[in-house]
């Protein structure tokens, strides 16, 4: 195992690595912007060197100085976390090249993923179902277009290849919008993700979103820990999360799961990673898969009792899978809300001091967050400032925890969304369960 590592993230994702590291008896290097001096994991950690000014784009996102920082406490790997740069070739290249291990897949698996258009044509490869469409670049010839839309018939998404975050999509219902939608969107996805390539697939008009989690060693081992239903989206962000998916069978699960652990054997994928899918008329289609941990991991840690981010720490330094495919278990069910700081209607973020925060407990009851009495939230970033997880024997009993977690929760001084939280766990369909990815939009009015 590490004797150091650099932690190169901030807020609840960089406390929950430094758990683990401290579970493994590795010490921690945080590494922090300006505005994050007063962060918990930073206040925590062994070290700290501060890496820049509030701006990501000159702290979290400066690669030289994080690799520096590794460079200077003597470190030997870094965990990116999510975003930022978890999901950067580059920085991943950069990392190993610098003579650090990089808590994650190779640089290569990054790139080949990172791009939608070559990863569902490594997944058609390797036998994973995808979304009908064309999984090559939309060539600059509105005809060939036209005649590729109608093939696969209206309504179609055009989708950037480098796209991510739920941005760089355009839905197109008539042939009479196609050509100025592909436009718009190559467009957009040319200043917003630097690359302007499109591809064009059905767009599924009632699915859900499923994943599975999947963790590879690099001895060629690979296993999946079942499935994740994040279909309570707003804006192609996830709101709430759950596993196991309700309505899917044991059958299915150990289909599309087995596929996916062979499918990072066929690759050569290390670490953890997600298999995102449309689920829709009871078939599983392909999307994308994320070469990172993800905000919802702990849903499945709870049904699975396995500990993903400890298992990431250990496939970096070389140990093999820790369990089989035999050993994981789903037992009960477990939910996941993400709070964040923000105006529960508007949905404005909303930073500020949290004057009085008070943490809910109890039976099945997991807290992931940085923030307390007295820390306040920066403007700069992304406005998640923790989740609640409540795990149950039945969806039943893991939804009456989350009931009384969210009302036993006390975030005083800043707006949250703990409301919409709430109005989500008491809703009729939401207790029956499998609504699809535009349930949430249209019980907020606004799809
Ligand atoms: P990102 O990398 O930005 O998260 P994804 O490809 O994972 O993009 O898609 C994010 C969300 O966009 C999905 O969860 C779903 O809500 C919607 N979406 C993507 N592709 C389709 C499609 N073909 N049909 C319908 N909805 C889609």
């Amino acid at each position: 195992m590490f004797d150091k590592i650099v932690i190169a993230n901030r807020g609840e994702i960089a406390l929950r690595v430094l758990r683990a590291c401290r579970e493994l008896g590795v010490k921690v290097v945080a590494v922090h912007s300006e505005a994050d001096r007063d962060l918990k994991h930073v206040r925590l950690a062994d070290e700290s060197v501060c890496i820049g000014p509030a701006a990501s784009s000159e702290s979290y996102l400066n690669i030289p100085a994080i690799i520096s920082a590794a460079e200077v406490t003597d470190a030997q790997a870094i965990h990116p976390g999510y975003g930022f740069l978890s999901e950067n070739a580059d920085f991943a290249e950069k990392v190993e090249q610098s003579g650090f291990v990089f808590i994650g897949p190779k640089a290569e698996t990054i790139r080949m993923m990172g791009d939608k258009i070559s990863a569902k044509n490594a997944m058609l490869l390797a036998g994973i179902p995808c979304v009908p469409g064309n999984n090559d670049p939309l060539s600059d010839d509105p005809k060939k277009n036209l005649k590729l839309a109608q093939e696969i018939g209206y309504p179609v998404i055009i989708k950037a290849a480098g796209g991510g975050g739920g941005r760089g999509m355009r839905t197109v219902h008539t042939e009479a919008a196609l050509i100025n939608a592909i436009e718009l969107t190559k467009s957009e996805a040319g200043s917003a993700f630097g690359n302007p390539t499109v591809y064009m697939e059905k767009f599924l008009e009632d699915p859900r979103h499923i994943e599975f989690q999947v963790v590879a060693d690099s001895h060629g081992n690979a296993i999946h820990l079942g499935e994740r239903d994040c279909s309570m989206q707003r804006r192609h962000q996830k709101v709430v999360e759950e596993a196991p998916a309700p309505f899917i069978t044991e059958e299915q699960r150990k289909f599309i799961g087995e596929r996916c652990a062979k499918a990072c054997i066929d690759i050569g994928y290390r670490g953890a990673g997600t298999f995102e899918f449309l689920y829709e008329k009871g078939e599983f289609y392909f999307i994308e898969m994320n070469t990172r941990v993800q905000v919802e991991h702990p849903v499945t840690e709870m049904v699975t009792g396995f500990d993903i981010v400890k298992e990431q720490l250990r496939i970096a330094a070389g140990e093999k899978l820790s369990i089989t495919q035999d050993q994981v278990k789903i037992q009960g069910h477990a939910i996941e809300c993400r709070l964040n700081a923000e105006d529960p209607r508007t949905f404005m973020p909303c930073p500020g001091v949290i004057e009085q925060f008070h943490m809910p407990g109890g039976p099945g009851i997991r807290c992931e967050t940085h923030i307390y009495n007295g820390y306040k939230v920066p403007p700069y970033y992304d406005s998640m400032i923790g989740k609640l997880i409540a795990h149950g024997e039945t969806r039943e009993s893991a939804i009456a925890r989350m009931n009384t977690a969210l009302n036993e929760i006390i975030i005083d001084g800043i707006k949250t969304n703990i409301p919409l939280q709430h109005d989500i766990m008491t809703d009729n369909a939401f207790a029956v369960g499998g609504q699809n990815i535009h349930y949430l939009e249209k019980k907020l009015g606004i799809y």
